[in-house]
């Protein structure tokens, strides 16, 4: 996508080249460092939907010059396309929504959880705003999916969403997951956008849960048996019958009068149906009235004073 010179005028893209940031977004994971402290005791993190690599660099930069000795960090960066090489990031090009991608991070923490993943992703914007909104709202749940596979017990996770109208439902979902959930608008995100942040704090998933990709929105291979998922993993949502016994049975049929007592009385409906302007047009068609294409003119009136229309 073209530049535009309001692009160029914007502080954070200049300070961005100034400061060799690969994109301004470097700007959005530093503020919101500075409000939540998010790169406290991390030293191994996610970065999901990293290219062009900014975030990567800011928590290169971050983890690996400032608070541990390079050795000890692990930063694993997933995007669909390809970025070039940073110090210390190991570069996984795949799609989130993908099992096998999300096999491929696990695989890389050999058996030890991340402390922090991150997730700035976003789909090509049509330009829809509930088809853009939708697609956010599925990578979200895809970055979710693996960060419950490999985040530590009290991790923290920050993601990108669209503050569209059906957001809450998002939240709701976080909630589950984590036991403090922050919607934060850096000042470097533009106030003309939809974005935002949800800042996830403390994992803390529902007692015995397992992880699993099994949102079938997410991939096509349903692999997991519904029915067979138990405890937590299994929603159970409560079946309520409504209504008195001695109410109608809606698959019987019942005789007209239904109070032995009383004859039957014929009740108009409140409403009558409505004539529709091709209720005539219908009626000449079943009678075969209906004016054919070398009728003389005047046809249909003949036919419309034959029914008494
Ligand atoms: N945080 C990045 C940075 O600071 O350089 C910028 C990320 S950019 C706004 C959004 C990225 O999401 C794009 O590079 C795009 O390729 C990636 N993306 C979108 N859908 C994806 C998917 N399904 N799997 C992996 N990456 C995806």
């Amino acid at each position: 996508m073209g530049r535009s010179s309001k692009d160029k005028r914007d502080i954070y893209y200049r300070l961005a080249k100034e400061e060799g940031w690969r994109a301004r977004s470097a700007f959005k994971l530093l503020q919101l460092d500075e409000e939540f402290n998010l790169f406290k005791g991390v030293s191994r993190a996610v970065d999901l939907c990293a290219a062009p690599g900014s975030w990567s660099q800011v928590l290169s930069r971050k983890l690996r010059l400032v608070k541990y000795k390079s050795e000890e960090v692990k930063i694993v960066a997933v995007d669909l396309q390809a970025m070039a090489p940073l110090p210390g990031v190991t570069q996984i090009q795949g799609d989130i929504t993908k099992i096998s991608t999300a096999q491929e991070i696990i695989r890389h923490f050999e058996g030890q959880s991340a402390d922090l993943v991150v997730c700035d992703g976003a789909p090509d914007v049509t330009g829809l705003h509930d088809v853009d909104e939708y697609i956010q709202a599925q990578l979200l749940l895809a970055a979710l999916n693996i960060t419950t596979h490999v985040l530590k017990p009290g991790g923290n996770f920050v993601a990108k969403i669209f503050r569209g109208k059906d957001v809450t439902l998002l939240y709701s979902q976080l909630k589950i997951f984590f036991s403090s959930v922050t919607c934060a608008k850096p000042r470097s995100s533009r106030n003309s956008s939809i974005e935002a942040f949800v800042v996830c704090q403390n994992y803390s998933p529902p007692e015995g849960y397992v992880p699993n990709m099994s949102n079938p929105l997410l991939d096509h291979s349903y692999d997991v048996d519904f029915n067979q998922l138990e405890g937590p993993n299994r929603i159970i949502v409560p079946f309520l019958a409504c209504g008195d016994l001695s109410a109608f049975d809606s698959d019987r049929t019942y005789p007209l009068q239904l109070d032995s007592s009383k004859e039957y009385q014929y009740l108009p409906p409140t409403q009558p149906p409505i004539r529709p302007p091709y209720q005539q047009a219908c009626q000449l068609r079943k009678n075969n009235l209906l004016a054919k294409e070398d009728s003389p003119s005047g046809a249909l009136d003949d036919s419309l004073s034959a029914l008494d229309l």
